[in-house]
Order: C-alpha cells, then structure tokens, then sequence
C-alpha cells in the first residue's frame, strides 16, 4: 500500500474538511480530528492546549507550523464506489404484455421480479386447435424460466398472485398461486419503483345467471383441455343405451355464445374436429350433432371488415353450423339456455349439452381497485 504524507495548512484543512463520502476512513478521521481541535482554538495558548497528546504537538512543530497529516492517496483512489442500488422493476403476469417487455428489458441494470400465477407464456391463437386436440397443449406454452434462461435474463420469478397494489408506498401485495401446503405463510410484499402491469383481461358474464356454473370459457390452457374432454363426455353421454333422441340431440348440441374471434375460430375447429374425427367414430349419432353460434349483434366478426364477416358466415351456413344473430342470452341453467330476441323481445329455451361463453372480456378486480386508488374511472362494462 502506497503512503503518502501531506503538509497541509490549517486553511487547507477547513477546505479539505467536507468529506466526499461519509465513510469515515483514517484519512478523514485525521483531517477532522485537527479541524475540531483548530476550530476549538482562539488564541495560541489554546493551540498548544488544543493537542492532546506530545505527539500531535512535534508532528505540527516538525512540519514548520503547518499541519502534518498523512493520506493514503492510493487507498481514497483504490476505494470502490458502492454499486448504486439498482432500481427494482416488478412484472405482474406472464403472458404477451409481459413477457414482450421482458424481453426486451436489459436485466443487468435493474433488480426484476416477475409474479403471475402462470409459470408458462401461453400462445392463445393457438388455444382453438387444443380443444379438439389438433395441437396438444404443451406445444403453445414456453415455460417461463426457460425464456429467461434461453434469453440470459436475471429475473426472479414467483408463481403467485397479485391481489392489492399500492400506490403509495410502491408495493405489491401477493399471495403463492401453488396450493396450499404453506401454512398461511404464501402471502408477500414486493416494493417496486417501477411496476408494469400486464395482467390481460377476465371473462366478462355481465352478471348473466348461470354462466359462471355451466359455461366453458377459453381463456388458458387449462380452460381448452376441459373443453376437449367434455366433447368427448358428451359423444359418450348420448352413445349409452336407452338415450331418447330427444336427449341425444340435447347432449350433442354444441353452443357457443359470443361470435367474435374466440367464438368463430372455436366454432371451425369443433366442426372440423366433428366432421373429421368423431362423427367417424360414433356413427351411430353422427345425425344428432349440431353447432349454434348465439351473437347478440346482427353479425358474427362485427368489429373485422364486413367482407370477412360475410365469409365467415357463408362458410359455416355452407357447412351446417346455425347462426342465431340478434340474440341475447339471459339465462343459463344446467341443460337450456334463455335466449331473447332482441327485435320482438320474445324469450326462447334452448338445450344444449356443452355451452363456451366467450361474449366478452372484463378488467381484473385487482385492476379496478388500482384505477379507484389513482383516481382513474372505471367504465361500466355492462352488454
Ligand atoms: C382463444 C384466443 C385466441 C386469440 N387469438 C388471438 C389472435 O389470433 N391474435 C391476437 O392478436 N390476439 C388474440 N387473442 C387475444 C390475445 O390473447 C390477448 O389480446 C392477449 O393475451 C392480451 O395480452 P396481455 O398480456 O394483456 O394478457 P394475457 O396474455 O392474458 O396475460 C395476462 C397475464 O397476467 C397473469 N395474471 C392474471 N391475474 C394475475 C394476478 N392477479 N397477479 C399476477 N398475474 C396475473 C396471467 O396469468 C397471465 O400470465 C386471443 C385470445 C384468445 C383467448
């Protein structure tokens, strides 16, 4: 270590005073330890009095009246400057808001913590063909840890659930999406000074009775395989012996409500999967299957170009799929659905055997309890 000694004034000193940094290393305790004693002085023979001991006295005598104090230059160079605090960036969910920005975020300059309760990016265009099992569900996920290692990312991942953001104190509030083997314990905090919150959409039922406890959505990758198996139940259901034919076209009625995207591409998939697979395999119903789609609007794909809609339904009218437009459901039971004709306003049941709901999507409550907080309006999200 190299050592240097310094002759400094005591003006020097004063001047030199103001440490650069608060770590009060040797040189800095010298530097302040003569300041304190000059500055306790007025007069000379308060100087002498000023040094405590003999040694400090021949180290400012030998100096010739300046102030002897040694620095170890090397040192003060050499000191490494504490790494400043990265600022931490929490993720809230995994799917194509999400993992677009972490992809594309430099991770070394921050301290990233990503919570969703989805360890996997699902790609839902996909989700259509894993009902009917044209793709299987593990070929339209990447797992995520996987994407962070493939990409070299630094990212802390937790397989939880935000349920509260606070604004104020920049926190999230988080609760472990993995069972419930942790003893109450699965609850955490993250505090964040950037949050990005991409946490998509809910179903949206428009409080329609009913829908929540009979419907099928298709939303995740779990909503998709319980799809494909409750296809296959109902060909099963309507193959038992002593099953009226009443009760075959009932269980073999397939209905979907909403004829957006979701719908539509759901709808082509079953028929294909029907025509295609099944019908061969249960010939003995083959008669009774039937597809309805129930749009509230006067067409299906109404928010795409009108030549895409006009396709869309020439094709499926061409392929025996019915399209009951300007319909409203009202009510689903656990074997009819309550629709209403929006022109006349008259109520018909129809039965079904597997209904999808996929009329329309909603904001998560863990969002809008957020817009409230931040004082955003939140639209009503009434049909
Ligand atoms: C069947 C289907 C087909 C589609 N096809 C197309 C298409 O062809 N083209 C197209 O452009 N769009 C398509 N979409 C729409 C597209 O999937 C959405 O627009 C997109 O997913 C929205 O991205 P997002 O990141 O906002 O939300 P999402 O992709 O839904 O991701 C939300 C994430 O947040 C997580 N999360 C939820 N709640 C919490 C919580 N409380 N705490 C933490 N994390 C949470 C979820 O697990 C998920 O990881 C389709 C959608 C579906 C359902």
């Amino acid at each position: 270590m190299f050592m240097e000694w310094t002759s400094i004034h005591p003006s020097d000193v004063l001047l030199h005073e103001q440490p650069a940094t608060p770590v009060l290393d040797e040189q800095s305790f010298f530097i302040r330890f003569f300041v304190h004693k000059i500055q306790s002085c007025s007069s000379g023979s308060r100087w002498l009095a000023a040094f405590a001991s003999l040694r400090d006295f021949l180290h400012w005598l030998c100096s010739g009246g300046g102030i002897v104090a040694y620095a170890d230059s090397a040192r003060a160079e050499e000191a490494p400057e504490p790494p400043p605090r990265k600022k931490k960036v929490v993720v809230l969910g995994t799917g194509w808001a999400g993992t677009s920005f972490l992809k594309n975020l430099d991770s070394s300059r921050y301290e990233v913590k990503v919570i969703s309760p989805r360890n996997y990016f699902a790609f839902t265009p996909l989700l259509p063909s894993v009902t009917c099992g044209t793709v299987e569900a593990r070929s339209v996920v990447e797992p995520i840890r996987r994407m962070f290692e493939k990409k070299g990312k630094d990212v802390a991942y937790y397989e939880a659930e935000c349920f509260k953001i606070d604004p104020t104190k920049k926190a999230v509030h988080c609760r472990s999406a993995v069972g419930t083997n942790l003893d109450g314990n699965g609850d955490f905090m993250l505090d964040y000074d950037y949050l990005v919150v991409a946490l998509g959409a809910t179903v949206n039922t428009f409080n329609t009775p009913g829908v929540m406890e009979h419907c099928h959505f298709l939303k995740e990758v779990e909503d998709a395989q319980k799809i494909r198996k409750s296809v296959i139940d109902c060909f099963e259901r309507a193959s038992i012996p002593n099953i009226s034919e009443e009760e075959k076209r009932k269980i073999l009625h397939f209905v979907i409500i909403g004829g957006g995207p979701t719908g539509v591409e759901f709808a082509a998939e079953l028929h294909d999967f029907l025509v295609e697979d099944l019908v061969k395999l249960y010939p003995a119903i083959a008669q009774f299957v039937k597809i309805t789609i129930i749009q509230s609007g006067e067409h299906i794909l109404n928010t795409f170009d009108q030549r895409i809609a006009v396709f869309a339904e020439s094709k499926f009218q061409r392929d025996g799929i019915e399209l009951s437009t300007g319909f409203r459901v009202i009510k689903v039971s656990d074997d009819s659905i309550t629709v209403k004709c929006k022109s006349s306003g008259v109520e018909t049941l129809v039965p079904y055997g597997m209904a999808i709901w996929s009329a329309g999507i909603g904001t998560r409550p863990v969002i809008t309890d957020f817009m409230n907080q931040v004082g955003q309006v939140v639209k009503s999200e009434s049909k």
